[in-house]
């Protein structure tokens, strides 16, 4: 039997299960979603994970499956739903670290990694209230009313929390030290008088310069000479 293909994800979005009252938000089941769900009408649950106040993953919908998260985009998203109410209470931080993980790996899985790094307004990763954003870009066609995944989850400071852990800060290129600075200094003022006595053509010393000339390399020395005054 041929293996079903996967089918093609853009977005990874986020929602809230809404279940909350007089400011207590509840630590929604998968179960419950999938009962609520049926009793619409539909299959089974809509969304692919539930995320709940623990950081427990529950599976939801199979993701080669069609889910209902968003009208009108179901077949190019993946749906995480956080159990409680993003009105009420932010996610717990177990929540919203075991989100940015599953999230980050649902990039990978669907090979969205470096659009979403390229496309810092593209979206990629979206709450559901961000679908109006989408309606008018001409990018979907169903807006919504709702503030899902709730008013107090900043899907722009998850964006950048995704971001940060896709690119870790490089390591410095250099770890300053005087004695050091002062020994490049000197060695590279000797190498250029040895390349003047041996009266080498410019382009055998062309490496030489581009070497000086890394703002790196200029640094160093500018930090050394102003060391010395
Ligand atoms: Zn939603």
């Amino acid at each position: 039997m041929a293996r079903k293909a996967t089918r093609k994800v853009e977005r990874i979005v986020w929602h809230t299960a809404a279940h909350g009252r007089n400011g207590q938000a509840f630590d929604t089941t998968a179960q419950q979603i999938d009962q609520w769900h049926r009793e619409r009408g539909w299959n089974e649950i809509g969304y692919n994970v539930v995320i709940r106040f623990n950081g427990t993953i529950e599976p939801g919908r199979d993701p080669t499956k069609i889910p209902a998260g968003v009208a009108g985009i179901n077949e190019t998203t993946y749906h995480l739903c956080f159990s409680g109410h993003g009105d009420i209470a932010p996610l717990t931080p177990q929540q919203l670290e075991v989100g940015i993980q599953h999230t980050i790996e649902m990039l990978q899985k669907y090979g969205l990694t470096q659009r979403f790094l390229d496309e810092p307004d593209g979206l990629i990763v979206m709450g559901h209230r961000e679908v109006n954003e989408l309606v008018r870009r001409g990018l979907a066609p169903t807006p919504t009313t709702k503030t899902c995944p709730g008013r107090l989850v900043d899907m722009d400071k998850v964006r950048m929390q995704i971001r940060a852990r896709l690119q870790p800060t490089a390591p410095p290129a250099y770890v300053y030290n005087t004695e050091a600075a002062g020994e490049l200094l000197e060695g590279l003022q000797k190498v250029y008088q040895a390349v003047k006595g041996l009266q080498l053509q410019d382009d055998l010393i062309a490496e030489l310069n581009a070497f000086r000339r890394q703002p790196e390399i200029d640094e160093i020395i500018r930090r050394y000479r102003e060391e010395r005054g």
